[in-house]
């Protein structure tokens, strides 16, 4: 029988497993894939954004949801431990813009190599294609968990490690959060986040794969700024998306209705300027289009539309433009609006917000305070944050937690006993 039972070998389910087996137990691992860490691959574009390389105040400062919990997980593992234990198996890293941290390589498939090969060598047992249907209770503890093909795997204390609902097609199609409501645990309702989001207007459709760079997104609801930030964004098939929106959809309302995005097409200049400057440059225009002279401004396909978006005849000559239209460009310019209709779904999300409410985990050892062998880790937990590696810590951080105390959770039982 092994004595812990890691279920799903992504990000937490890795390093929940290394750490079990390093605290000296016998421990198998089941993934439903055919490989390890599938998610871990498709990260920061095939880069893998592993971490970030700031401390434990100001990573907290960038989770969105629950960040107390995640004191002593940071604190037993920090970004700068993941680090070093990348470096020792032999997959160097580099820290970039942001203290972004990325292997030296560029590739996410040497993590998840030097992590198979750390697992190898703590002698843990991996069973690959291996889906774990339901996880088998008696009086109140887990004690095993049956697989699809009906097999019972015993165990003496279990971490579920599936991860969340978003990109299926990794393995994270939400199991975990089924286990967790069978054996009587709150599930907060899964919800996407840093995700694209779809707008009322269709304009932004026409400018598919246009990417605005310098600009300033600004999320409100009301009078309320929910978001306001400077970067880049990128208009799709079905609204925004790109790095500023991402963000802003941490903190986008549930429902979202009400929400509006505002951009800043010229964050660099007051509205003053800004009309100073388009008066000097429609006299010198004479009778150019308007939708010509706004080129030098803006990206020629947005240019093409703006007078319209603005209210105003496209093919207005400059020479006819009155001080009341030039000021309605300067404030759609300055405050180009957007209404937000939804967020992208789930299974575009890079994150799901929800799932295993942090009421009834201990953070100082990610077991469930339902079930004493039962532990948790990594994005099935209620709790997420912004880009920048914050959640592949959060995997890396909690898992390593949760493996190293349920070693400790059985020395503690069998010394009882
Ligand atoms: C496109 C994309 C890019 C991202 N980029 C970054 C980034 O650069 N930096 C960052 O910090 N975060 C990034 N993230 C988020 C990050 O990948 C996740 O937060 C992290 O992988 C969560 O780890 P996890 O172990 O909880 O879940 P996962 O990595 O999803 O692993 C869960 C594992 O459990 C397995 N599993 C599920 N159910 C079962 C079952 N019933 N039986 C057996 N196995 C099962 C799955 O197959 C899977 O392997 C990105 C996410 C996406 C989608």
């Amino acid at each position: 029988m092994p004595d812990i039972l890691v279920v799903g070998g992504g990000a937490s389910g890795m390093v929940a497993s290394l750490f079990a087996a390093r605290a000296g137990a016998s421990v198998l691992l089941l993934e439903k894939n055919e490989k390890l860490g599938k998610k871990v691959y498709i990260t920061g574009k095939g880069r893998c954004n592993l971490t970030n390389d700031c401390d434990r105040d100001e990573f907290l400062a960038q989770v969105a949801r629950n960040p107390r919990f995640l004191y002593s997980a940071l604190s037993f593992f920090s970004p700068r431990d993941m680090m070093s234990l990348l470096e020792s198996a032999g997959c160097p890293v580099q820290v970039q813009r942001g203290r972004r941290v990325f292997p030296l390589s560029e590739k996410a498939s040497d993590v998840t190599r030097a992590l198979a090969s750390c697992l190898r060598d703590a002698g843990v047992r991996v069973r690959l294609n291996s889906p774990v249907r339901s996880l088998v209770t008696e009086s109140g503890r887990v004690v095993g968990v049956r697989l699809e093909n009906g097999e019972t795997v015993p165990a003496q204390a279990v971490i579920l490690c599936t991860g969340g609902l978003s990109y299926p097609a990794t393995g994270s199609t939400g199991d975990g959060y089924r286990f967790a409501a069978e054996t009587g645990h709150t599930v907060l309702p899964p919800v996407p986040v840093l995700v694209g989001l779809e707008t009322e207007e269709s304009w932004p459709r026409s400018l598919q794969g246009l990417s605005l760079r310098n600009v300033a997104l600004t999320l409100s609801l009301g009078k309320k700024t929910l978001y306001s930030e400077l970067g880049e964004m990128l208009f799709t098939h079905f609204g925004v998306s790109g790095p500023l929106v991402l963000e802003a959809s941490c903190h986008l309302p549930d429902p979202p209705r009400g929400s509006l995005l505002t951009v800043d097409l010229k964050p660099g200049l007051s509205a003053e300027q800004l009309d100073a400057r388009l008066l000097r440059d429609f006299a010198a225009a004479g009778k150019k289009l308007l939708r010509t002279e706004l080129s030098s401004l803006l990206p020629a396909r947005l240019a093409d539309i703006f007078p319209g978006l603005c209210g105003l005849p496209s093919s207005l000559p400059c020479s006819q433009m009155t001080a009341p239209q030039r000021q309605k460009l300067v404030a759609v310019l300055k405050c180009l609006p957007l209404t937000v209709s939804a967020p992208r779904p789930l299974d575009e999300a890079i994150v799901t917000r929800g799932g295993v409410s942090v009421k009834e985990i201990e953070p100082g050892t990610m077991r469930s305070r339902l079930v004493p062998n039962l532990f948790f880790a990594g994005e099935l937990i209620d709790t997420d944050a912004h880009t920048g590696g914050y959640n592949l810590q959060i995997a890396w951080s909690t898992g390593a937690l949760a493996g190293r105390s349920s070693v400790d959770s059985q020395c503690e039982k069998s010394r009882q006993s």
